[in-house]
């Protein structure tokens, strides 16, 4: 097997803590597989030393690397700047550079976790969803946008929700595709009853579908109705395919069925390039404490593994170590049951690598 090489972008928060378990991770694999890592700036802390969020730098070594993985952006300490300097534009601005407009996001419950959540456990036992999001179009990019002040002296803020045939059908393929590895269901979600744009989203997943995936059960659904749904009978789903914005909000609501959002892993993907990353943020509220959960991002690292590196064992491995430190009861924080004792960041890594071989 030849050398994999990846690039790990810590960003800021939490992600300097939880990279550098995931990162204990990677050494370990690096025992039976030769890996190099590299270290690179992006958000908050590239932009303290760099002046932008997203130094050409981390670009160039972005698309060299078979992978990325990546921590976290933003903290309250760049709110006052300038938007185009936002620690949150070096994020937006990787995945357009890097050309990654696949954003796979699993929903799992594990058992041990099931009463973690928030909803009644036999509400969530069992659930096992992947949310596939469109991460390089929509309204968070689309032109024009911005904040106009008008004659009358109000101001009118403006964005844009754009779609063209090719961005819906590379997406849809990915939904179809990554069902058929699944349980063949694909629930597209849209809000065609009022925007035109994914009236659009609609017909071309259901031309792409027709084309090739007549063996996948296509259904469609409003977003509305879809937030709803999810809370109601999550079971239902197996592959949600939908737009950047609408895909950001349900995978978040999704995330939280499984008990915290520290435990949910993402790979963005494109045609040449991968990223990966946990769901959540920088976390200004428990930055620096020690507190943060690093299971998503070591699990984002066996994601890596199994989608970029073609290392399935491996992926498989940490999977197992991971079911194996929860059955010991071992937990963080934000997955500890009122009363149940906790442990830190540092430690919930030790204790990953101690479940490998
Ligand atoms: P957040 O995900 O950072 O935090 C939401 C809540 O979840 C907080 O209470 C936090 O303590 C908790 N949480 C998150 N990750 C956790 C973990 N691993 N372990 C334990 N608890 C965890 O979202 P937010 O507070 O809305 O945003 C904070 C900053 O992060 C903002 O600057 C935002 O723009 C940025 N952000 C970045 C990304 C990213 O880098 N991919 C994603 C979302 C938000």
């Amino acid at each position: 097997m030849s050398a994999k090489n990846i690039l790990v972008l810590p960003g800021d928060g939490i992600g300097q803590e939880i990279v550098r378990e995931a990162r204990k991770i990677l050494d370990w694999a690096g025992k039976t597989v030769e890996i190099n890592i590299e270290e690179g700036l992006i958000g908050g802390t590239a932009y303290d030393e760099t002046g932008t969020p997203l130094p050409e730098d981390t670009v160039v070594r972005g698309k060299a690397a078979d992978a990325v993985l990546l921590g976290a952006v933003g903290g309250t300490q760049w709110e006052s700047l300038d938007y185009s300097v936002r620690p949150e534009r070096g994020l937006l601005g990787i995945r357009k550079e890097l050309g990654l407009y696949c954003n796979l996001r699993p929903a799992q419950v594990y058992p041990q976790l099931a009463d973690a959540s928030t909803l009644k456990k036999e509400v969530v036992s069992g659930i096992d969803i992947m949310v596939v999001r469109e991460l390089s179009s929509g309204i968070y990019f689309g032109e024009p946008k911005g904040v106009e002040t008008l004659p009358n002296g109000q101001k009118r803020g403006f964005n844009t929700l754009t779609y063209t045939t090719s961005e819906i059908e590379r997406i849809a393929v990915r939904a179809f595709e990554a069902a058929r590895k699944r349980n063949k269901r694909v629930c597209s979600v849209d809000k065609a009853n009022v925007l035109e744009c994914t009236e659009l989203w609609r017909d071309v997943v259901t031309e792409v579908h027709a084309k090739s995936y007549s063996d996948i059960e296509l259904s469609h659904m409003y977003v509305d109705n879809a937030a709803m749904q999810l809370i109601r009978d999550p079971h239902q789903f197996d592959v949600i395919v939908t737009t950047n914005m609408f895909g950001d909000i349900l995978s978040d609501l999704a995330s939280m069925l499984t008990g915290s959002i520290g435990m949910l892993q993402s790979a963005s993907l494109g045609d040449k390039c991968a990223l990966y990353e946990p769901i959540h943020g920088s976390a200004p509220d428990i930055a620096g404490k020690g507190l943060a959960n690093p299971l998503a991002t070591i699990l984002s690292v066996a994601m890596m593994f199994r989608h970029s590196l073609d290392m399935p064992e491996q992926a498989n491995q940490v999977e197992e170590a991971i079911s194996r430190v929860l059955d010991k009861g071992f937990r963080t924080a934000d997955i500890a049951m009122a009363g149940e004792k906790s442990i830190g960041t540092v430690a919930m890594g030790d204790a990953v690598l101690a479940e490998l071989p």
